[in-house]
């Protein structure tokens, strides 16, 4: 089902979702599933499946050389989409990204989610390589998350690279696209930052997850700031509780967002992480609560394939 029907039919009621990111290629499916298990207690009616952009490895050739070799260090998003889908009945949403794939590639990957059911896609530009400053889109590829929406809208009414193919039913999908209560790294101001999230709308995105954001008060405002602009669809807070004291230089370099200063020195006062975890808990539970008062479609955890710390905000709010 797509995701804008479950929150339709949700009537009001904020659904809990989260997100995981596939295992480093070797390693089995069965600590993921460990880590699942426990959040089906709340009922998810779907769950994002994070996918990573190559990267350079460098391999000796024993002749003390290096080979720079292109590589995906955690491959399989589709498979482990249809993986849960099958293990739990649940819908999944795979993350596409333009950054690393060619039109055709995302073309044929469109194609095998119609195959197997999946009717909900991420659009994500994705980020610059691992040791390049900017991004810059595969030869023949999307170069704005606003381009993938739109091929993958062509896609669903029958748009392919090579021509148009009438058949009877189309499987149109449910787009999502990212959204940045604290602007995206790149963008030269909030109002841009907008502009470029509205065109994503008008290309035919459905609903926006936000990166994640600590103060709600960011959320809140975002949230005002794109309805004035026009944006009408379901705006998803993405919620991350810290766990590491290393996340409080770590978050704010990758993400580009504050920490407020309370949940700075609460973390400080930690003698250990699992102290961290606690606060990290305590705070994303006020967090949730606020955000259910304010009536938000969905509570969507980042989860980053670790479900104990969720599972106790869970069981708090929800
Ligand atoms: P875009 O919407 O294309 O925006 C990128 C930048 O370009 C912005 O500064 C924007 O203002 C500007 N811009 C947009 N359109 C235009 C235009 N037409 N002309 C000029 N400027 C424009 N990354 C991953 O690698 N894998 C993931 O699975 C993943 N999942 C994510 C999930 C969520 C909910 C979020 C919030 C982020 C996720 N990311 C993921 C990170 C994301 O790929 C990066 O933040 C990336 O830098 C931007 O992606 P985007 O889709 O927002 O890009």
């Amino acid at each position: 089902m797509k995701i804008t029907d479950h929150i339709k039919n949700a009537n009001g009621k904020t659904l809990f979702s989260f997100e995981i990111v596939p295992p480093p290629k070797g390693v089995g499916i069965a600590d993921l599933y460990e880590n699942i298990d426990p959040l089906m207690e709340f009922k998810p009616p779907f769950i994002d499946v994070t996918t990573s952009r190559e990267e350079y490895v460098f391999i000796e050739k024993g002749n003390g050389l290096l080979e720079r070799k292109t590589t995906r260090m955690r491959p399989g998003t589709l498979g482990i989409c249809a993986a849960i889908q099958h293990k739990y009945n649940v819908d999944t949403v795979p993350h596409v990204l333009c950054g690393g794939f060619t039109k055709e590639e995302t073309e044929y990957l469109l194609v095998d989610c119609m195959y197997l059911g999946i009717n909900n896609i991420m659009a994500l530009r994705g980020d610059a390589m691992k040791g390049e400053k900017y991004f810059e889109p595969a030869k023949g590829g999307n170069h704005y998350a606003s381009d993938l929406v739109s091929q993958i809208q062509d896609l669903g009414s029958g748009k392919y690279l090579s021509g148009e193919i009438v058949c009877e039913e189309h499987n149109s999908f449910c787009i999502g696209v990212a959204g940045y209560p604290e602007k995206h790294i790149e963008a030269p101001s909030m109002n841009y930052d907008l502009q470029m999230l509205k065109k994503k709308v008008e290309a035919g995105a459905d609903y926006i997850v936000t990166q994640m954001f600590f103060d709600n008060q960011k959320y809140f405002e975002f949230v005002s700031a794109a309805r004035a602009m026009g944006i009408d669809v379901p705006i998803i807070p993405g919620i991350k509780p810290i766990a590491t004291k290393k996340h409080l230089q770590l978050l704010p370099q990758v993400f580009k967002i504050d920490i407020p200063e309370m949940l700075i020195s609460e973390v400080l006062k930690c003698k250990d992480n699992r102290d961290v975890r606690e606060v990290g808990v305590e705070w994303a539970i006020q967090q949730c609560k606020e955000l259910l008062d304010f009536g938000v479609p969905v509570l969507h955890f980042y989860s980053m394939g670790k479900s104990n710390n969720i599972l106790k905000i869970g069981r708090e709010v929800l």
